[in-house]
Parts: C-alpha cells; sequence; structure tokens
C-alpha cells in the first residue's frame, strides 16, 4: 500500500514538493486547492479542490483518505486553513509539517506593520500614490482613504468596498524589476504596500521600491499554531518525510487499515 502525503497548497512550494513525490514509487501525492483561481497551474501527482468543512472535515479527510502525511505548503498569510491543519494533525495523529518559505529581509526604508488596517493607518505620512500589492483580500481595510490613489494588482478582481480612487492591474507574478520600474515610473508611485510573503516571484517590486528610494509599508505574517513543526524549502519537507515514510512508502503503523 503506497503511503499518501496530502499537501495544502496553493504555492509554488507546494508545486514543487508536489513535483519531487509523484517522481518517487510507493508514494501517493494529493495536493489540495481552495479552488479561488479559475485556472490554477498544472500540478503533478493528484489534485482536490474546495475547503474541507474546518479541521473536523479535515480530519476527516485524512481518515477517509488514508493519509500518512500532512505538509501544508499553503501561502504564509493563509492563516485560517493553518491553524485547521494543525487541529486536524492533532485529532488524527497525522504527522504534519509546514513548509513555509522564509520571509524578505527588512531594509532601511520599510515600515512593517502589523495588519492591512495598521498599513493604512501608516500611509498618509508616507504617499498619497500607493501601489497595493497585498493580494485582493482585505481591501476595505483602504475604503475610508478618499485623498489616496491606489494602483491594486492581484491575480483575481477584488470585492468592494475599495477605495474611490483606484485602479486595478489583473496579473500574475513573476514579474521582471523592468517591469516594476515601469509600472512605479508611470503611475508616479511614491509608497508601495506588500505582505511579508517571502520569495523570490514577488521581489522583483521591492528592488524597484529600493532603486527609486520608495518607502514600504511591509504588512508582517502572522505566527504558526504553537508546536508546529516548520521548514523552509522543500529538501527540508523531504527530509521530514524520510523520517515518518518508511522504505518503499509503506503506510505508517498508525494509519495502515
Ligand atoms: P484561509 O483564509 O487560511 O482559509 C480559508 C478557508 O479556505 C479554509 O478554512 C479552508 O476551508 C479553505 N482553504 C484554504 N486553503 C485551502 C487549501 N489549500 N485546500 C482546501 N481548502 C483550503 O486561506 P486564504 O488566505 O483564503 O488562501 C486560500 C488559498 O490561496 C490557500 O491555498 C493559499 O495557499 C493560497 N494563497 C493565499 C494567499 C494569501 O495572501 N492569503 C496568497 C497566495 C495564495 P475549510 O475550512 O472549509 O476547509
Amino acid at each position: 500500500m503506497p503511503a499518501h502525503v496530502l499537501i495544502l497548497g496553493g504555492t509554488t512550494e507546494a508545486r514543487r514538493l508536489a513535483t519531487a513525490l509523484a517522481a518517487r514509487t510507493g508514494i501517493r501525492v494529493t495536493t489540495s486547492l481552495a479552488g479561488r483561481v479559475s485556472r490554477p497551474g498544472a500540478v503533478d501527482g493528484e489534485v482536490r479542490t474546495g475547503g474541507f468543512g474546518g479541521p473536523e472535515g479535515l480530519a476527516g479527510w485524512l481518515r477517509a483518505h488514508r493519509v500518512t502525511a500532512l505538509v501544508d505548503a499553503t501561502h504564509p498569510f493563509a492563516e485560517r486553513i493553518t491553524a485547521n491543519a494543525a487541529e486536524a494533525a492533532r485529532l488524527t495523529g497525522v504527522p504534519h509539517a509546514v513548509l513555509r518559505r522564509p520571509g524578505w529581509d527588512l531594509d532601511d526604508d520599510w515600515h512593517p506593520v502589523a495588519s492591512l488596517e495598521e498599513a493604512a493607518r501608516a500611509l498618509p505620512r508616507l504617499g498619497r500614490r500607493v501601489f497595493l500589492s497585498t493580494g485582493r483580500l482585505g481591501l476595505a481595510a483602504f475604503a475610508h482613504l478618499t485623498d489616496t490613489r491606489f494602483v491594486i494588482r492581484s491575480v483575481q478582481p477584488p470585492e468592494p468596498p475599495m477605495p474611490p480612487h483606484c485602479e486595478l492591474i489583473l496579473a500574475r507574478g513573476p514579474f521582471s524589476l523592468a517591469d516594476e520600474l515601469d509600472l512605479l515610473r508611470a503611475h508616479r508611485i511614491d509608497v508601495l504596500v506588500t505582505k511579508d510573503s517571502g520569495g523570490a516571484a514577488t521581489a522583483p517590486k521591492l528592488a524597484a521600491a529600493r532603486r527609486l528610494s520608495l518607502p514600504v509599508v511591509v504588512v508582517r505574517r502572522p505566527g504558526l499554531p504553537p508546536g508546529v513543526r516548520e521548514s523552509r524549502d522543500v529538501d527540508g519537507v523531504l527530509d521530514w518525510l524520510a523520517g515518518v515514510i518508511p522504505p518503499g512508502g509503506a503506510c505508517a503503523a498508525d494509519t495502515c487499515p
């Protein structure tokens, strides 16, 4: 019976892990996607889509599909599913690890904040033409800023309420430094707002802001649930899995039928 690894996905790292595991014999790999993006990229192995119905729903899925190991490779800001995964692992005893890429290193002109609301409070003293690249959710936090012009970039269209003066750019990274410099100059941006997502795909906007000496408001990542094992890269998860899945990929004792 092959070992079954469930990856909670939606990130580049999740896709890379699925590719690495799908190439191995004795391992069945399923990636779970939330279903928010209409045309998600190809993923190796099996894919399931949609919420589980909270931690109990996820725990039921782990049992029903005889999952040997659970890897939460969701985005660092996907706080709810990360809490659910930790709780489902506790309920079922399925070994569980989080794959979370490192955050970015703080730069001189970065203004770390704890939330989008705090970012909105910081903006009026930093600039009036804002490049907002925090994703399509939570834009209501900026809706009261009537004197500020926003350029908002997201993969999927955001839902209202949105700031009254905004221009929407629907685009999916990665973006080059040249693209980001063009965007910041064309819209005469004077401040950038981003989440501390980490990773290379969206880092050129930070390099572009530095090149143009623009301040950057950075929303810090939420913490992980207590006691959760964290790996910073795919190799770290593969090392952990090697200790969880016996050679040959047979299921772990406590999840064998
Ligand atoms: P979230 O707030 O943490 O989760 C909300 C609910 O969505 C969860 O309770 C769960 O529903 C469902 N869900 C989330 N991720 C799922 C997954 N991989 N598979 C199945 N169900 C999932 O999540 P979010 O911030 O909206 O992010 C949704 C997805 O987009 C994640 O997969 C994440 O990796 C990806 N993403 C998020 C961001 C971001 O900035 N937040 C950026 C890029 C990509 P149930 O409780 O019903 O199980």
